[in-house]
């Protein structure tokens, strides 16, 4: 006999909070990707893949899912502007990252507003300290230098819940909702 559906019986989804750019601020990505990476070779994230993440939820149902878009519907976060002018280099993953040199307040408060809800809803997060950066290549062949850069401007005003699968050609990110900043 096949047991009713329940709840909490629906597949999981693999699930993470981000910035999302813009498409001109994709391009600028890009562009910043490639002039940096031009020494080496390794992954390109793809443009439509780019983002910068502020919580990885991982493995979530449907019921770990509705409490955590409850939690975030109580975060007070004003919009805020970012400057993404550093580059650099993690030699683990050999992962090629922008990032701000300096991290906004509020950018540093919504990602442990977003942090703290979530683990009130029974995820368990990566406990690592949160390093806001977004990552243009993975598996570098050669290793980059951290280096200042002309900034880029990135006045964020929303942020979004995005489903992450995994297929045979590679990883597809879906934005399921967003959420709009706003001044107190
Ligand atoms: P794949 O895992 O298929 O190679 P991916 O790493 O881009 O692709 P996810 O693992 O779903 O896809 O990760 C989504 C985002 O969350 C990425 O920016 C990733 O770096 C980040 N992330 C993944 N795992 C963690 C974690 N444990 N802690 C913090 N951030 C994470
Ligand atoms: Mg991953």
């Amino acid at each position: 006999m096949p047991t009713p559906e329940r709840e909490h019986d629906l597949p999981a989804e693999r699930l993470f909070f981000a910035l999302w750019p813009d498409d001109a601020l994709r391009q600028q990505l890009v562009r910043c990707r490639d002039t940096l990476a031009s020494n080496s070779n390794g992954r390109p994230i793809p443009a439509e893949n780019l983002h910068l993440t502020l919580a990885f939820l991982g493995r979530t149902d449907a019921r770990q899912r509705a409490c955590v878009e409850t939690m975030v519907n109580a975060i007070q976060c004003p919009p805020f502007e970012l400057q993404l002018n550093r580059s650099g280099y993690w030699p683990r993953p050999r992962v090629l990252w922008i990032a701000p040199a300096e991290m906004p307040e509020a950018l540093t408060a919504l990602a442990a507003d977003l942090h703290r809800g979530a683990e009130g809803c029974g995820l368990r997060l990566d406990a690592r300290p949160y390093r806001a950066h977004i990552t243009l290549m993975r598996k570098l062949t050669q290793p980059a230098k951290d280096t200042d850069l002309q900034p880029l401007n990135w006045p964020v005003d929303r942020f979004v819940l995005v489903r992450s699968s995994t297929l045979p050609q590679g990883v597809k990110y879906e934005v399921v909702r967003e959420w709009k900043l706003a001044e107190k």
